[in-house]
């Protein structure tokens, strides 16, 4: 069987990005929230745009105020105020000073700030107590901090809060992005009813499909919910062929096991993708398949999709859906939608386990809790109740997963520090 680490690596090189021409929209400046970018971003404006004033205080000649002291003060006379936002009138001449405020444009003639708390004003005259240190001081110079038409933002950046305020700044205000991944997932069994179905005997509600739903969301995702398909291999290749037809990845729990109403993999192979994966020693979670779709291989009629398709099947186990999720196929998705390498994941953090923990066997076992800072320190807390692949109501505030190693024997003591994986959205 794969190790985890095999299989990371399987599915890492399978997925690819989207195409940097293909796959780019543009859209608004504040749609372009949370995406990736998908070109190089430059600006036509330099930053700052004009010389302005980094003080309140009065823009002079350096030349005149160059030794005076508070016994010996430059006097001048004030031909202006310029408050933030206006356009100075009046050139600076020798002898002169314009009143100034932080931010406002310097005036021509003037090189030079003296802030206001080492002056003295009598009506327009002002005097100069303090000689600055040199010429320019407190001047904030046109384009010090960005010269226009140099890059501004590169590819595979995600604009968050820090990104939009320099896409903003820049007025550009249509932003190259990468679109949404594509993810379709559905869950497969006779036994799933939907949560707002009446429960009839023997069944049990389909969770993965909702749980699903939202991780994918808040990864930003676009979600094609196929929903529940039955254990019969016509309703399935139905389903499949549509999945792999309309997006970049599928999802599909259950069904890839060894049982008899196992197809998943027949029907897979059956479509001409090629499967790279069938079991992966990891628990929970072990019948992981992941296969393939070359975008010229797909058998579906009309391609919605333009990119390769990788297909998940996931075990139908809630946690194991889960967990194979976040290990596999959220680092896959981050390298589709355009991430740089250094964004993919997943994140481990050692922290404090603060219960004991044992596993033996050959898979890599992985334990659900609580993952938080403490002044600096990670601390997790396994979830308390069974650690059972089939109790999923126990994964509430999951935010970390420990790493037992695939040993003869992990034994972990309470305080001991261990392996986790951040999985908080
Ligand atoms: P399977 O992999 O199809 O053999 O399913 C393994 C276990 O997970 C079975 O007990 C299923 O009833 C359960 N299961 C499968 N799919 C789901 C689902 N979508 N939501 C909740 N439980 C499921
Ligand atoms: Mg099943």
């Amino acid at each position: 069987m794969l190790s985890v680490k095999k299989a990371e690596s399987i599915v890492l090189n399978l997925a690819q990005p989207l195409d940097s021409q293909r796959d780019v929209e543009t859209v608004d400046l504040l749609a372009a929230s949370g995406r990736v970018l998908a070109a190089p971003v430059a600006g036509s404006l330099d930053f700052p745009y004009w010389d302005n004033s980094a003080m309140d205080g009065y823009a002079v000649r350096f030349a005149d105020v160059e030794n005076c002291s508070t016994q010996k003060p430059a006097v001048l006379e004030v031909v202006e105020e310029i408050p933030a936002g206006y356009q100075p009138k009046n050139t600076v001449q020798s002898g002169q000073a314009a009143r100034i405020f932080t931010g406002a444009a310097m005036p021509v003639g003037a090189d030079t700030v003296v802030m206001q708390e080492e002056t003295r004003r009598e009506g327009d005259r002002i005097f100069i107590l303090v000689s600055p240190e040199k010429p320019q001081a407190f001047v904030r110079h046109k384009g010090a901090f960005y010269q226009a038409g140099t890059t501004l933002l590169t590819p595979g950046t995600v604009i968050n809060a820090p990104e939009m305020a320099v896409l903003a700044t820049a007025q550009c205000i249509q932003v190259p992005v990468y679109r949404r991944v594509r993810v379709a997932i559905f869950s497969t069994g006779d036994e799933l009813v939907s949560p707002d179905e009446p429960l009839a005997a023997g069944k049990l509600v389909d969770s993965n499909q909702y749980a699903l739903t939202v991780l994918l969301a808040q990864m930003g995702c676009e979600v094609i919910r196929l929903g529940i398909v039955a254990d019969s291999e016509d309703a399935l290749k139905k389903a499949i062929v549509q999945a792999v037809s309309t997006a970049d990845a599928v999802l599909s729990t259950g069904g890839v096991s060894v049982g008899d109403y196992d197809y998943v993999e027949k029907i897979l192979a059956d479509l001409g993708g090629k499967i790279h994966i069938q079991a992966v020693a990891i628990k929970p979670g072990k019948p992981l398949t992941v296969a393939q779709f070359k975008r010229d291989e797909k058998k579906a009629d009309s391609l919605i999709s333009s990119s390769d398709c990788l297909y998940f099947g996931l075990p139908g186990n809630p946690v194991s859906a889960l967990v194979c999720c976040w290990r596999f196929v959220v680092p896959a998705l981050r390298k589709i939608s355009g991430l740089g390498a250094d964004a993919w994941g997943p994140e481990f953090v050692r922290a404090r386990c603060h219960a004991e923990l044992r596993s033996h066997g050959k898979r890599e076992t992985y334990v659900w809790g609580r993952l938080y800072l403490v002044e600096g320190i990670w601390e997790f807390e396994p979830a308390s109740g069974s650690q059972n692949s089939a109790n999923l109501i126990n994964l509430a505030n999951t935010t970390g997963l420990a790493v037992l190693p695939a040993a003869a024997e992990t034994w972990v003591w309470p305080g001991e520090f261990i392996e986790v994986l951040k999985v908080s959205p």
